[in-house]
């Protein structure tokens, strides 16, 4: 049974007020393109109801749907008739997630590698021979130092990468 927790609807509401709008008319799950892949089973109107009723458990606990799946596409904030911003709502429910260790690990790698790397997902010795078969250009990344200067003043290493480990 889930338990309606008042003080986590007031947070959500306080973080984005446009979640009072929503009219629950599906609209954004009929867009979703995960949605779809998954059958319906990832359901982005459905986490917009949970946080309304305040179930933190549901969403946070058993991430039921599981917040992560949703690629932040925008299509579903594209498609709200009632201009719900689901995408930051869904970031305040993902970083409580976070904030209790459930989060997918490859969150936390591609993290490190923007860290380490500037870039989320380092492209594989393969990618790059592949690239230079077809002529492609070279790939340019944003200068490791700026963006770990950047990362330390913003506290991401101190507080993300440091502080799960
Ligand atoms: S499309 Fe907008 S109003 Fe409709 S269910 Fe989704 S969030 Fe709510
Ligand atoms: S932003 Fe997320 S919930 Fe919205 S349509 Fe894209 S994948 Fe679905």
């Amino acid at each position: 049974m889930s338990v309606i927790n008042f003080e986590f609807r007031n947070e959500v509401l306080k973080h984005n007020a446009s979640l009072s709008y929503c009219y629950q008319c599906s609209t954004c799950s009929g867009g979703c393109p995960v949605a779809l892949l998954t059958s319906g089973k990832y359901n982005p109107r459905k986490i917009i109801e949970e946080a309304i009723l305040g179930l933190q458990d549901k969403l946070v606990e058993r991430q039921d749907p599981n917040p992560w799946l949703c690629s932040t596409c925008q299509k579903c904030v594209e498609l709200c008739p009632q201009k719900v911003e689901l995408t930051e709502i869904f970031t305040l429910i993902k970083n409580r997630c976070f904030e209790k260790n459930k989060y997918p690990e490859a969150f936390y790698s591609q993290g490190h590698s923007v860290f380490e790397n500037s870039i989320a997902i380092p492209y594989s010795n393969a990618i790059i021979t592949r690239r230079k078969t077809l002529g492609l250009p070279e790939i340019k990344t944003a200068p490791v130092d700026e963006i770990k200067t950047l990362l330390r003043t913003t506290n991401f290493e101190k507080n993300i990468l440091e502080g799960i480990k």
